[in-house]
């Protein structure tokens, strides 16, 4: 079967699969030059890659046991990107105008000497000629470990994903009862090896919004900043309902009423956090309000699933194979890789959060957030 064909499930419901396109290369057309634009006009500036599908939680709205048991089959080693193609195509990402690398999952700590792919991706320059800015994003759980090992890799910034900090709220929502004193050791653990570090929560309601002070008291008295992120619709699997979601107003609001919060906004149009200042000079919080004020507009970011599938939208329905371009004969050169690379972000349009209600009563299926990397 070739790869043009192939269809995989991404969820373990026989109906719900995903399309992947082969790659293809224009082979006579002109090398592209980055800075890239899509049809939006939108710059192609930050790339996240998964680097596995597997995870040691059971976060019940993102790899609900339901789903995730013991029998769903995750990817074989071998249908993994290795560090070199990883390297290769970050590489040539570099060259088309991508600033910013965010390392995923799945877990990415689960990831065999993941800190040796940090080390080679530290040597790629943006056009600009700058290093490119590395960051990961993890549950922390083995972060207390592998901080040190991550800084001395190369690594600039962690994100750590924390839902909650009682005991309880945390082990039920993580689903494999894992304490959350040993995420906060790892958060630790990253900031005394040198990491600047961020905490992100996603919120939900009767989930737990009851901790949005505690988490915004203990993370303002730490000086980590502390983002907000709605509850998503991602993926096909969590049951996400609109009436879960707590918009980031009510947010801002909850936190204004202990705290006054001046609005800061967010560093670059691409970010997607907007910020918020604590008045008394005592750090930040962030929220990412994907759902209640979509920022489709200046979306930047391409991701790269574990075996090598480019999707240019978190709520994608289809992607295209650049493990089968990379693995194929002759070997691509980067100059051809960069070519099918321009080919799909030229054609891109996607705004799924602008068309969110629209598009979830046609019911279409989109990839799940563990695949494609958060
Ligand atoms: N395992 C790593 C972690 O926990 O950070 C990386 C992968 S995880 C998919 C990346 C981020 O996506 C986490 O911060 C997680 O909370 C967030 N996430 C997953 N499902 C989500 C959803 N439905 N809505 C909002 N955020 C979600």
């Amino acid at each position: 079967m070739s790869y043009g064909q192939r269809i995989f499930s991404i969820v373990p419901d026989s109906e719900a699969s995903s399309h992947v396109k082969a790659a293809k290369v224009d082979h006579l057309g002109p090398v592209p030059v980055g800075p890239l634009h899509d049809r939006l006009s939108r710059p192609l500036k930050d790339l996240r890659i998964s680097v596995i599908d597997q995870c040691n939680f059971r976060c019940t709205y993102c790899m609900p046991k339901e789903v995730f048991d013991r029998d769903y089959q995750f990817l074989p080693k071998e249908s993994l990107l290795s560090f070199d193609e990883i390297e290769r195509l970050v590489a040539v990402f570099a060259t088309l105008g991508v600033e910013k690398l965010r390392i995923t999952g799945g877990e990415p700590l689960l990831r065999k000497n993941i800190e040796d792919l940090i080390a080679r991706v530290t040597r790629i320059t943006t056009l600009s000629g700058k290093p490119i800015e590395i960051a990961m994003t993890t549950n922390g759980a083995l972060l207390a470990q592998k901080a040190k090992r991550l800084k001395e890799a190369g690594l600039h910034r962690i994100t750590v994903s924390l839902d909650a900090l009682d005991d309880s709220v945390f082990r039920r929502m993580n689903d494999v009862d894992f304490p959350v004193g040993d995420v906060l050791s790892g958060i630790d653990a990253a900031a005394d090896a040198g990491l600047r570090v961020k905490v992100n929560m996603v919120v939900q309601r009767g989930v737990n919004d009851n901790e949005i002070l505690p988490m915004a008291e203990l993370f303002r008295e730490r000086g980590h900043t502390l983002r907000f992120i709605e509850f998503m619709d991602v993926g096909s699997s969590n049951a996400w309902q609109w009436d879960h979601v707590v918009p980031a107003r009510e947010i801002i609001d909850t936190i204004g009423l202990q705290h006054a919060l001046i609005p800061v906004g967010r560093d670059t149009p691409n970010e997607v956090s907007e910020r918020w200042r604590y008045a008394d000079g005592k750090g930040e919080i962030g929220v990412i309000s994907s759902v209640s004020k979509p920022f489709c507009g200046d979306c930047s970011r391409a991701r790269i699933s574990a075996e090598g599938v480019l999707y240019t939208c978190l709520f994608a329905q289809s992607g295209t194979d650049l493990r089968g371009l990379l693995r194929s004969e002759p070997q691509p050169d980067a100059d051809d890789i960069a070519r099918a690379i321009a080919g799909i972000w030229g054609q891109r349009e996607d705004r799924y959060s602008e068309q969110r209600a629209a598009l979830r009563e046609q019911g279409i299926k989109k990839v799940e957030m563990s695949y494609i990397g958060g």
